[in-house]
């Protein structure tokens, strides 16, 4: 075995230098038999974990036209919407009598919906409903602050005390300021997605964070990616989880590739070796499937992320029953075992 890759079976941290050579030039095999390693150190036992929640899409208004994304139309378009309360009430009920017990929250920036609208959904979510509540990527805070000329820190401090539990790494995209500029213009920085986390995350507000591949970056920006996540997670500590996922088609305004699950398995296991401060890491179902997604089980993987009750951003080709999942996870090899959205 590569020795790079004994020196982190051995406990030692991997540098962004190591990272970029396993990435190029180790074969894929390897670095998943030592993330499988790892994996079993890091997370004793055999269980694999998984979630119940439901994604609730808000608004499909959203002002920062990322290139790839179907979703969001402007304030204008008759497809454009915010949804009621009550809506969000109905399908509330509706993903609890299916067994989710959590809500996620994600919509668009919108800059006409008001801030007692946030703090009322989550206190119907929460208070009313019952259920934990992870909601908001870094982009919808920082500029919701903006639209409430209010501090950062402040505008987390009334979600939290509306009922926001966690909030996601979403919007991550490349964490590479080159791959932002065509990906996204309009969303944040690379670093002022970390500073906004690690903000959330001080303010007791933990969460995941992701990488999303399979467009024109370069090997040297994944692993920039991957150190501005580890950076953050030095400095903050509240990721919980990393995920994997790959670009799907949506538009044809930006560049997408066809991943080999080789490839995937190689990132998914390199993740786990270099990312050695967040406890779990995440195989993504959705955007791989369910072959790849049980192979990533034996690469550094513990968790099959959730059952999923509705999505908007992307279709669904995924687990969509509890039953399904504690299926999927023994035929795996492994004892399901069901979690909350921050691991707690
Ligand atoms: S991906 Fe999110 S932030 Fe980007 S345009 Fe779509 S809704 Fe807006």
């Amino acid at each position: 075995m590569s020795p790079l890759l004994q020196k982190v079976i051995e406990g030692s941290r991997l540098s962004p230098v190591d990272a970029l050579d396993i990435l190029k030039n180790v074969p894929w095999t390897q670095v998943a038999e030592a993330a499988n390693i790892v994996r079993h150190r890091i997370n004793p036992g055999n269980k694999v974990g998984y979630t119940a929640f439901r994604i609730v899409n808000y608004t499909n208004v959203c002002e920062v036209t990322c290139s790839f994304c179907s979703f969001c139309r402007p304030a204008k378009s008759p497809e454009a919407y915010v949804l009621s309360l009550d809506e969000i009430r109905q399908k509330t009920l509706e993903a609890k009598s299916r067994g989710a017990d959590q809500i996620f929250l994600q919509g668009g920036v919108n800059r006409d919906i008001p801030l007692s609208y946030y703090t009322d959904v989550l206190k119907i979510l929460t208070q009313e409903q019952g259920v934990k509540v992870r909601g908001f990527s870094p982009v919808e805070l920082v500029r919701i602050a903006e639209f409430n000329d209010m501090p950062l820190e402040q505008l987390l401090d009334i979600l939290k005390d509306a009922g926001l539990s966690s909030v996601p790494g979403a919007g991550a995209e490349i964490l590479s300021d080159r791959m932002r500029q065509m990906l996204s213009p309009k969303k944040l920085p690379a670093q002022q997605w970390c500073d906004t986390l690690a903000a959330c995350h001080k303010k007791g507000l933990p969460g995941s964070a992701n990488i999303v591949f399979g467009s024109v970056e370069t090997p040297e920006e994944i692993v920039e990616h991957l150190s501005y996540v580890r950076n953050t997670q030095d400095i903050a500590g509240g990721f919980k989880s990393f995920v994997v996922w790959t670009f799907q088609p949506q538009t044809n305004k930006f560049p997408i590739r066809h991943v080999r699950g080789d490839e995937y398995l190689k990132l998914l296991a390199l993740s786990r070796l270099f990312l050695d401060n967040i406890p779990h890491i995440e195989v993504s179902l959705l955007g791989m499937g369910l072959s790849l997604g049980e192979l990533g089980l034996h690469c550094g993987a513990d968790d099959i992320n959730s059952i999923v009750i509705e999505e908007n951003v992307l279709q669904n080709h995924g687990i969509t029953t509890i039953e399904e999942a504690e299926n999927f996870i023994r035929n795996a090899g492994f004892t399901p075992y069901r979690r909350s959205l921050n691991f707690d």
